[in-house]
């Protein structure tokens, strides 16, 4: 499918490009946002929905999924697009501008700011053959909505933060949870592993299974019934019933074509200077795919990053719109009286 040409392309619909989103619209300029992932929010929605922040301005403390949801709420008051599902693979020039292609949309674009963050980031799948067939019928590696879980009993696959917190968090949603690590070693926060172990028996219903590593998945027909583990120590095996399997494997994530792009890099970071210029004309980059001295990987940072970034491509595309914002305190676009 071909679109519409905008001004300004935001590749990243992370708290960056979110908030590089709102300050387009703000600035009157047609922008729109993509993402490789189904939704929107970045890390913050892929890797901790239900942990809080508290060095975000203006939260005392906000669960991550709550302050994806303020961002969109003020990113897309202007009626921006986002397109989801848009892993972008190619940059070509065109008509003095760009054209962003991803395996089945061409966006045309005069200018584009990458809030890529670690780049497009995909889930790790189960590596057991026959487990692919169950993704989306029983075997869910994100959970986007945790009463789907309710009154299951459900087998967790991972030893990191992510397979530690859903068990946690879904304790009281699930009527068995079962978390199965191939070793002793846990990757989580210790606070959370202590919590985890609190819900195990005979305080809770939840079971840890170390040393264990899934084997197959059981099924009758069309219906997923467990998981078959197996003891990786006492080289046994054990069939445990469940309704859902979810494995948190972590994430890999891939800079794919970005690396090609003639942009500057420094390892698998764009080397930006002060106005977050990418080494390539009409490209700028914000958050925390970028690097300069003193560089810090945070939500805050990102946020100034990505009003510098949009603001001079505002001013590369038009002119005669100034770098410099002006307050939004003062903005007619907001039933303010201009200065
Ligand atoms: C467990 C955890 C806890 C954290 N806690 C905090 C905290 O308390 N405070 C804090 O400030 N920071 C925290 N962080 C870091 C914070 O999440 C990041 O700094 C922030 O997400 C960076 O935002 P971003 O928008 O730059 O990138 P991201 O959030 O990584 O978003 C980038 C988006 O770009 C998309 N993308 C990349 N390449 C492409 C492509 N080619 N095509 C289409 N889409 C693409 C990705 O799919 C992704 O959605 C935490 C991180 C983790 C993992």
């Amino acid at each position: 499918m071909n679109h519409d040409s905008v001004d300004i392309t935001i590749i990243g619909a992370g708290p960056t490009g979110l908030f590089a989103l709102f300050y387009a619209g703000m600035r009157g300029v047609r922008a729109q946002i993509l993402d490789a992932l189904p939704e929107i929010g970045g890390q913050l929605t892929a890797l901790y929905p239900e942990k809080y922040i508290f060095d975000v301005g203006g939260y005392r403390q906000v669960l991550a999924k709550n302050l994806v949801r303020e961002l969109a709420e003020q990113a897309f008051q202007f009626g921006a697009p986002s397109h989801l599902n848009q892993n972008v693979i190619a940059l070509e020039e065109a008509d003095g501008g760009f054209v962003l292609a991803t395996e089945t949309d061409r966006f045309p674009t005069r200018a584009v700011v990458i809030a890529g963050g670690l780049g497009a980031f995909f889930p790790r799948r189960l590596p057991q053959k026959g487990t692919d067939e169950w993704y989306g019928r029983g075997v869910y590696d994100r959970v986007v909505d945790p009463t789907q879980f309710r009154s299951q009993k459900i087998v967790i696959i991972g030893g990191g933060d992510s397979a530690f917190d859903w068990a946690h968090q879904l304790r009281d949603v699930a009527t068995e949870i079962t978390l199965v690590h191939r070793s002793d070693r846990f990757r989580a926060h210790a606070s959370t592993v202590a919590e985890v172990l609190a819900a195990c028996p005979p305080a809770g219903r939840t079971t840890l299974l170390p040393f264990h590593e899934l084997q197959e998945i059981l099924a009758e027909g069309d219906t997923l019934r467990g998981v078959r583990v197996r003891d990786v120590k006492e080289k046994t095996t054990r069939d445990i019933e469940a309704d859902s399997v979810l494995p948190m494997l972590g994430f890999h994530s891939e800079l794919g074509a970005l690396k090609d792009w003639g942009l500057s890099f420094e390892g698998s970071d764009i080397a930006v200077n002060s106005r977050m210029e990418t080494g390539r004309t009409g490209i700028w980059a914000a958050g925390d795919i970028t690097t300069y001295p003193g560089k810090l990987k945070l939500i805050a940072t990102g946020f100034g990053e990505a009003a510098a970034a949009v603001n001079q491509a505002v001013h590369w595309i038009y002119p005669e719109k100034k770098v410099a914002p002006g307050h939004s305190s003062n903005m007619a676009i907001f039933g303010q009286k201009d200065d």
